[in-house]
């Protein structure tokens, strides 16, 4: 018998089509009279955030988006911080805001998501649109739990099953519970009847997180630690998401490399299909930023909205 294979499910090939479709849909607004514009808050010199402010502007720049950083002092006070928000939710170029994380401790990110504007809030952090998204009728999805959708949905199509039935009951364990990735994915996951298990720091402490993902028939793993789901915990057959990031150091040349939270080889040996780390979910939230600018911009200007892109 061969050696099992898994599927990857490969992002940047996924992000790539995603782009050409939003580059159609910016030229259709732009002769509409309409720009789509990103604006990111940045605090501080946080390198994870600093290159992901790079891509995204990149990424702006490649699709004629207005782009504009607002980056501030590591030491900013609260209330320029929430001034610069306020200034942005007026400047009518910026149809998307994102701030950037982490944010020091006299900044607290509630602070500023209570006053973003909702039509503006592209990563669904404002407790009207995370609200609205927990109720099944979002106004944005949060880029990397949609990436993590899109990409299952796309996968599952590619093998003849339909989103729309192919969760019908399938159990979706998701490890992580932050509020920009693995709660919203909850919601995501119960809109496509799923049946949700949130793990979490509390589960592994538990001594109980191998008896969740060992019955996930999908799972998204999302906590930041290298190696932290083995193949001996995973079910044959599983499809699995990694949206963790973390940097390692090669001892013999020194360059860093980033690596996810599973460990690739292991599950990939007894998974239907896996996501890499580099080139998994990354280049797919990127582009979904883009997505849900683009999506904002013709919501500000009543046209019809780039169709959404998941269920
Ligand atoms: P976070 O630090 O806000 O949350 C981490 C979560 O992991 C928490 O809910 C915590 O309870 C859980 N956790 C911690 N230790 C655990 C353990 N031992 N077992 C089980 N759960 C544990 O992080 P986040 O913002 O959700 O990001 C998670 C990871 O995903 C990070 O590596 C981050 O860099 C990466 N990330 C990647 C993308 C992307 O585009 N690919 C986007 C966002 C985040």
């Amino acid at each position: 018998m061969g050696e099992h294979v898994a599927t990857r499910i490969d992002g940047n090939a996924m992000a790539a089509e995603l782009h050409a479709r939003l580059a159609d849909e910016v030229r259709e607004l732009r002769a509409a009279g309409v720009r789509p514009g990103l604006a990111t808050v940045l605090v501080g010199e946080d390198y994870p955030a600093q290159a992901y402010e790079r891509r995204v502007r990149r990424l702006a720049e490649e699709l004629d988006c207005a782009y504009v950083c607002e980056h501030l002092p590591g030491d900013v006070e609260l209330a320029e911080a929430l001034a610069t928000v306020g200034k942005l939710n007026a400047d009518p170029r910026i149809t998307g805001i994102l701030v950037l994380r982490p944010l020091p401790p006299q900044v607290p990110e509630v602070e500023l998501y209570r006053i973003l504007s909702p039509t503006k809030d592209i990563e669904a952090v404002t407790p009207v649109n995370a609200g609205l998204l927990a109720q099944g009728r979002p106004r944005f999805i949060p880029s990397t739990p949609a990436a993590c959708f899109h990409m299952l949905d796309t996968y599952l199509r590619s093998t003849g099953r339909d989103p729309a039935t192919a969760y019908d009951g399938v159990n979706l364990v998701l490890v992580g519970r932050s509020n920009n990735v693995g709660k919203p994915a909850v919601w995501l996951g119960l809109q496509r009847n799923a049946t949700v298990i949130s793990a979490h720091h509390y589960t592994d402490q538990a001594g109980r997180l191998a008896d969740f993902t060992r019955i996930a028939d999908i799972l998204i793993v999302a906590v930041g630690r290298r190696g932290l789901v083995t193949g001996d915990m995973v079910r044959e057959g599983v499809i699995a998401i990694d949206v963790g990031i973390n940097p390692v150091r090669d001892e013999a040349t020194g360059k860093v490399r980033l690596v996810g939270d599973l460990d690739f080889e292991s599950v990939a040996a007894r998974a239907e299909a896996i996501s890499p780390v580099p080139g998994g979910v990354g280049p797919m939230t990127d582009i979904w930023l883009l997505h849900n600018t683009v999506r904002a911009a013709a919501m500000r200007a009543h046209l019809p909205h780039p169709p959404e892109m998941t269920l």
